[in-house]
């Protein structure tokens, strides 16, 4: 990568801290071909639980699969509704719809453009059995609102995939409830490869999904319940032991950070031309992306893509997370939905764009990611 090169995420730079470690590590996995599950699997599931504040960790094959696990956990059956933000990555949606239920789709507070709690709970009913707050962007959505108002039927399925050591008031996703983590390369703690997670403190929850992830095994060739294969491997439990032991310095590091792109953004932010991003009360963010909106131009994001499309020429590498709500994309277009349906999803999907950030960005950088942006601005 050139010197004028800034990417989203730099996961060379997080690969350097890492490289001797990790290469020690799969020679110890190779010594002892645990190729699957072992040792490195059951350290690596204890000390992500120490760390996210749970009591069970189960590891995993993928993110999507963590959900679709500890949604079935839940008691989510083909048939039922499960209630999640028209604004989130596609796999929220996609995880509900493997098991055959319907996602019922919810609006996004305007500001932080988390799940906005008081319409998920109106759009619970009868056949509701989960509801998914989706810690978008590194930050905790409203849990405290939902599970004081559910229905002793809806039980709380928490998407964290973005928000690896975050918490909202001193509460981390999972407890109390059960939450879905992903270690996709690109996440605050990612794996060299696909990987994902299941959170929670309730022992027989976490029971269920090792058994589901494990062919419904509940010891080796007894199969009492049907389910799949989405186990995590010993190569990839190396790889998330070693980056976690930095985890929380890193995330430190992106909210020092953000805190510099909040400062050097700040006069494009009074004069109206930018939005930048608001941390709801009690929570500690991770940012796991900072992401802006224009101020002004049209909701169909031609402007938007304009402005990322300045930036990557000049080797900024901003992205968009994520320029369709769920409820406009083709595979969800059978829910029945219009353009117009959850308005403060669609305005930010067409106004957002995500600038670089990682832990390893320098002043320098974000300097020069502020003065393209600034410049595209016009
Ligand atoms: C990454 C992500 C997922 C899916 O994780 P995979 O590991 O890619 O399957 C689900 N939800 C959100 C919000 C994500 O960002």
């Amino acid at each position: 990568m050139s010197e004028r090169q800034i990417p989203l995420v730099d996961l060379a730079a997080a690969h350097a801290e890492v490289a001797d470690e990790i290469a020690a590590g799969f020679a110890r996995v190779l010594a002892a071909t645990a190729f699957v599950g072992g040792e490195e699997v059951a350290a690596f599931e204890r000390e992500y639980a120490g760390f996210a504040g749970v009591d069970h960790c189960v590891g995993v094959a993928n993110g999507t699969d963590a959900l679709e696990l500890a949604l079935r956990a839940s008691g989510v059956r083909a048939g039922h509704e499960v209630a999640l933000p028209a604004n989130t990555f596609i796999a929220t949606a996609g995880a509900v719809a493997r098991i055959g239920a319907r996602p019922v789709l919810v609006d996004c507070d305007p500001d932080t453009l988390l799940i906005d709690p008081e319409r998920a709970l109106d759009a619970v009913g009868p056949a509701t059995r989960a509801v998914v707050p989706v810690h978008l962007y590194g930050q905790c959505a409203d849990t405290a609102v939902l599970a004081a108002g559910l229905p002793d039927w809806v039980r709380m399925v928490e998407d964290a995939a973005q928000s690896q050591g975050a918490t909202r008031d001193g509460r981390s996703p999972g407890r109390g409830s059960i939450a879905a983590t992903s270690f996709y390369p690109g996440k605050n703690l990612g794996a060299y490869g696909d990987a994902g997670a299941v959170l929670t403190d309730d022992a027989e929850a976490a029971g269920l999904v090792r058994a589901l992830a494990n062919h419904g095994g509940t010891a080796k060739y007894r199969h009492d319940v049907a389910g799949f294969n989405s186990r995590l491997d010993g190569l990839q439990a190396v790889v998330l032991r070693a980056k976690l032991a930095r985890l929380a310095a890193g995330n430190a590091a992106r909210r020092a950070a953000a805190a510099r792109y909040d400062a050097l953004l700040g006069a494009a932010a009074s004069a109206g031309r930018l939005v930048l991003p608001v941390t709801a009360p009690g929570n500690t963010h991770v940012w796991h992306l900072y992401v802006v909106r224009l101020g002004a131009g049209g909701v169909d994001g031609a402007d938007r893509d304009a402005v990322v499309g300045k930036l990557n020429a000049e080797g900024v590498g901003a992205g968009v997370h994520y320029p369709v709500p769920v409820h406009l994309t083709g595979a969800f277009a059978h829910l029945g939905h219009r353009r117009g349906d959850f308005p403060h999803a669609e305005a930010a999907a067409g106004r957002m764009l995500s600038l670089p950030l990682f832990p390893q960005i320098t002043e320098r950088q974000q300097q020069r990611v502020v003065d393209a942006l600034v410049g595209a601005l016009g």
